[in-house]
């Protein structure tokens, strides 16, 4: 079917692990401890995914499931601006916006227009989440002969809810149903729509979580065969961050550098 679309993160050594950037068609996991960036990376992501073609971008808008009320328009802004000037400046003229990275008027046009391009939605509980997912298939598909059809589909928590709501062993498998479910709704609009999934997840840090091992991801393996990428992020000094590749199918395991900076995601 559709030729599968690389994304890039705008990290050269990120790209390089995931052979050129996340891939539509599939999902990929964002896990990690609290506070190690995982928001972040959707946000970035959100951005990245509107560059043009030549600049790593898909030419699409995205979709953004917030869970945890992380979403900050505040956020894109900065990133937006903080986007390097030869990639602004593509993406200026491939909006038809008059001037250049160094032009205000200009780049405050294509903080809104890409703001504008961003559909979010709060999730309240796991089944809004769930009932969103398919909402989700309803949004792209209104989208998808647009100019800017939805690329990407991010999901910032993918499991606090149902870590929340479904609490004690005797609904562990209640549980795994449902987020098998929802994944599926999701991996769904990727393949769809030609869209990346990509969610987050924290890692298992506390004791009475199911598998109390904190290089595992919450849930542990049921995202193990449905996210065909799987990346563990960790806090290193500073602003610098450890991005981990994880079992990808074809692809070596290894590490990258990147940092958390005002201007988002950097080298
Ligand atoms: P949680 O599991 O709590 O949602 P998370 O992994 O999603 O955590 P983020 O919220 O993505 O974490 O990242 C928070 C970190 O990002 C902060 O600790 C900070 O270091 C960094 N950060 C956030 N905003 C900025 C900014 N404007 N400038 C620099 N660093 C920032």
């Amino acid at each position: 079917r559709n030729e599968i679309g690389k994304l890039s993160w705008q990290i050269d050594e990120v790209d390089d692990l995931l052979g050129g950037g996340i891939e539509t068609q599939s999902i990929t996991e964002v896990y990690g401890e609290f506070g190690s960036g995982k928001s972040q990376v959707t946000h970035q992501m959100a951005v990245n995914v509107q560059l043009p073609k030549e600049v790593g971008g898909l030419h699409g808008s995205s979709m953004f499931i917030d869970s945890e009320d992380t979403f900050r328009p505040e956020r894109i802004d900065d990133m937006v601006r903080g986007l390097p000037d030869d990639v602004i400046d593509a993406t200026l003229e491939d909006r038809e916006i008059e001037g250049s990275a160094g032009d205000e008027a200009a780049v405050d046009e294509l903080v809104d227009d890409i703001l504008d391009k961003i559909h979010v939605a709060k999730a309240f509980n796991s089944n809004h989440q769930m009932l969103l997912a398919e909402k989700a298939q309803e949004l792209a598909s209104e989208h998808e002969e647009s100019e800017y059809p939805i690329r990407l589909l991010a999901v910032d928590s993918l499991t606090a809810h149902f870590r929340a709501e479904y609490v004690g062993r005797g609904q562990l498998a209640d549980r795994q149903q449902k987020l098998n479910k929802h994944l599926h709704d999701l991996d769904k609009v990727g393949n769809l729509y030609n869209a990346a999934v990509i969610v987050t997840n924290q890692v298992a840090s506390n004791p009475d979580s199911y598998f109390g091992d904190p290089t595992q991801p919450i849930g542990g393996n049921i995202l193990g065969h449905k996210s065909t990428f799987r990346m563990y992020l960790r806090k290193s000094k500073g602003d610098k961050r450890i991005v981990r590749l994880v079992d990808a199918p074809n692809l070596a395991d290894g590490e990258a550098v990147m940092r958390v900076q005002d201007g988002g995601l950097k080298p």
